[in-house]
């Protein structure tokens, strides 16, 4: 088998027990199937990441035992490929301006007619006039408008490795966000992910399933690029004592905190139905993709 996997996380501190999990599974669909296994470091977010952070998130999965195929991939340094990609969009006719404040959106979506947790359309329609004038009122501010998606489906479906098909409405989701004219272009991770998986050869998307609710916008904004789709695996999350999603508050969760990579080892290989693991690679001997427990992990420190 060719095609490749990644992990990506995103560089604004250390990875935790969840982080770490999804990575070995990752690695382990990967070496499974026979594909490279590709990091990308998920640095869009100039404010929120780290050259120092992404160091010690790729020290910590290589502590654990994971191998990575291949250069590692910056998003920091692929500003031009979303700018092509974005470019292919806007001549196909699906960017739009928006102008929308948090306040505005929130206002228009208690409307009557709007979907929750949808953008209610406000930008979608307004004329070249209305355009010039909301541009030059942000500018007056030192402001750019925000860049959407026009999308042209109600819904999309994309292939989920434990969810099989998944079909959810498609947003105008932002692709390139407004703000501080003088700050740059601040790209959405939805573009760039998109761009980078198919920039990257990869064809099996590992992560956690957070994120399942994006993988159709996601297919949808592949399609419109003209690029390949991917088969998505969306694995359930780490949970912490009180059953929200892990996180810092809940104590040593992170391999620095824990200490010792044998016993977060032997903590994954258990959490993926495979008890007394004293390596990855005895995991990955014995993994079974379809016995992967479905339920969400409880890490109870
Ligand atoms: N960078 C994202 C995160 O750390 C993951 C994105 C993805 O895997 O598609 O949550």
């Amino acid at each position: 088998m060719s095609g490749a996997g990644r992990y990506a996380p995103s560089p604004s501190g250390d990875l935790h027990l969840g982080n770490l999990r999804t990575a070995v599974l990752a690695w382990l669909f990967a070496c499974g199937t026979g594909r490279d296994f590709l990091l990308r470091v998920e640095d869009i977010d100039t404010a929120r990441s780290s050259r120092e952070s992404a160091e010690r998130q790729i020290s910590d999965l290589v502590a654990l035992g994971i191998d990575f195929d291949g250069e590692v991939l910056y998003q920091s340094s692929r500003f031009c490929a979303y700018e092509s990609a974005l470019a292919q969009l806007q001549d196909a006719g699906y960017v739009y301006e928006c102008y929308c404040s948090r306040k505005d959106i929130r206002e228009a979506s208690s409307a009557p007619h709007t979907t929750p947790g949808m953008y209610p359309g406000t930008c979608r329609n307004l004329t070249e006039e209305q355009r010039a004038l909301r541009r030059s009122q942000l500018a007056s501010q030192g402001r750019v408008p925000a860049l959407r998606l026009r999308s042209s489906v109600s819904s999309f479906t994309a292939t989920d490795y434990y969810a099989g098909l998944i079909e959810a409405p498609i947003d105008d989701v932002i692709l390139r966000r407004g703000g501080n004219a003088s700050q740059g272009q601040d790209w959405a991770y939805n573009l760039a992910v998109v761009v980078d998986d198919a920039y990257q050869g990869i064809d099996q998307v590992v992560r956690g399933d957070d994120l399942l609710d994006q993988a159709p916008t996601q297919a949808y904004l592949a399609s419109l690029l003209g690029l390949p789709p991917v088969e998505y695996v969306h694995v359930p999350l780490v949970l912490g004592p009180t059953g929200e999603r892990l996180a810092k508050r809940d104590g040593a969760v992170t391999l620095r905190e824990l200490g010792s990579a044998s016993s977060v080892v032997r903590w994954i290989g258990e959490s993926l139905g495979v008890a007394g693991a004293a390596s990855l690679a005895e995991i990955r001997e014995r993994f079974d993709p379809a016995a992967l427990p479905r339920e969400p992990v409880v890490w109870r420190g």
